[in-house]
């Protein structure tokens, strides 16, 4: 059996006591909310804080009226200690972001979603068979350079790591364009989802360590649909190895004409297949100005299939996995379509 290591546990009642209790603990100390992703790392030695600080007690990220908030301009603030069962469950994110809440009834099993919340999806850590492995196991290769050692062994000569982005939904809040709050001991700021994070397996967030990520900002559910599928081994268990986010916006006043309504904006946004959530924008374009008809949904899959590059360090064939890309974003642009008419 695995055994967590020993560890300091602090449970702040403040999102002020919070900072102060990772700057107190330093590089040693990190935040958890649901657990369901840091212990279990904690447990195989990838992560190791000395001090954990639960934001599970801080009132401003679980006060009801910050968690699940429609603005006046029909925009919707989620607090991010919302777990996941309460994001899918949520009747104003089914209403407004089905998506999203789609995205979150997708993770895992209901035990996790019970437990994981909104902040510790939108911050898990990537993911390699490399690395996810217990500490024997990864000694017994002399480690790899995302924890404890020098190279990598998905692609040996890289300088860089590979590990995938494995949130389900992450690329849906890419693609619908959605604002992260974070806040730290310098105060808040606001940065687009797309900015949040960064193509690299081990910085694979821009957030300083010592920031929380306190809510996220869903724009007005106004002329736009948006919808996520995701590619796994067992569909009631596991992470993604392919999630498509497909968002479009329809021209005002579109819609009426025989060919059906047309797309002002598009972005698709691939999960799974990279260190972060990877939009491709030559896929988006190929839609704007058409109805979602077949011939620009084929467009859309080929020009996402060529920049999809699965490497070898996740469930299933790579090369299967890059044709399925072109397949699922098939899938969920006819899915759209078939929402619309
Ligand atoms: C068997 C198994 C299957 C899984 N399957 C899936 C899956 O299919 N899809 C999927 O997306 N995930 C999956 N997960 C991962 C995980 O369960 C979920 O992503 C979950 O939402 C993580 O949330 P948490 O609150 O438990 O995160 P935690 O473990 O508490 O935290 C994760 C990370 O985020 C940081 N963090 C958490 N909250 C904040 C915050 N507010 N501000 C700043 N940093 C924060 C923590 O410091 C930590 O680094 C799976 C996990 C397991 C064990
Ligand atoms: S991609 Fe390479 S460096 Fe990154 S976790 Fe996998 S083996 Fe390690």
């Amino acid at each position: 059996m695995l055994r967590l290591p020993s560890f300091t546990y602090r449970q702040p009642k403040t999102l002020k006591d919070a900072l102060v209790m990772k700057a107190d603990a330093g590089p040693h100390g990190m935040y958890v909310a649901g657990g369901t992703d840091l212990y279990p790392n904690m447990k195989r030695r990838q992560q190791e804080p000395k001090t954990v600080i639960s934001l599970m007690g801080v009132p401003e990220l679980r006060a009801s009226d910050s968690r699940t908030v429609e603005r006046s301009d029909g925009g919707t603030v989620l607090g991010t200690c919302l777990t996941l069962t309460e994001l899918s469950d949520s009747p104003t994110v089914r209403r407004t972001h089905g998506a999203v809440a789609d995205a979150a009834a997708l993770v895992s099993t209901p035990l996790l979603r019970n437990m994981g919340t909104l902040g510790g999806n939108l911050c898990l850590d990537t993911r390699c068979n490399y690395y996810d492995q217990t500490y024997e196991w990864r000694k017994a290769i002399d480690f790899c350079m995302k924890k404890d050692g020098h190279i990598c062994w998905v692609a040996p000569s890289s300088p860089r790591c590979w590990a995938v982005s494995s949130s389900d939904v992450a690329p849906v809040m890419v693609a619908l364009g959605a604002e992260y709050l974070l806040a730290g001991p310098a105060g808040e700021r606001v940065v687009p989802a797309a900015r949040f994070y960064y193509n690299d397996g081990i910085n694979y967030l821009t957030k300083q360590p010592d920031e929380i990520l306190a809510s996220v900002r869903l724009p007005p559910a106004d002329g736009w649909d948006a919808v996520y599928h995701k590619l796994r081994r067992r569909g009631s268990f596991d992470f993604p190895v392919l999630g498509v986010a497909a968002w479009v916006r329809w021209q005002a006043g579109s819609g009426k004409r025989e060919t059906g309504p047309v797309v002002a904006e598009a972005r698709i946004v691939l999960g799974g297949v990279a260190s972060w959530p990877q939009e491709v924008p030559e896929a988006g374009a190929a839609l704007v100005g058409t109805d979602l008809s077949t011939e620009a949904i084929a467009a859309a899959a080929e020009a996402a299939y060529r920049p999809a590059k699965p490497l070898d360090n996740t469930d299933f064939d790579l090369s299967w996995r890059k044709q399925m890309t072109r397949v699922y974003v098939t899938r969920a642009l006819e899915d759209l379509r078939q929402r619309h008419r």
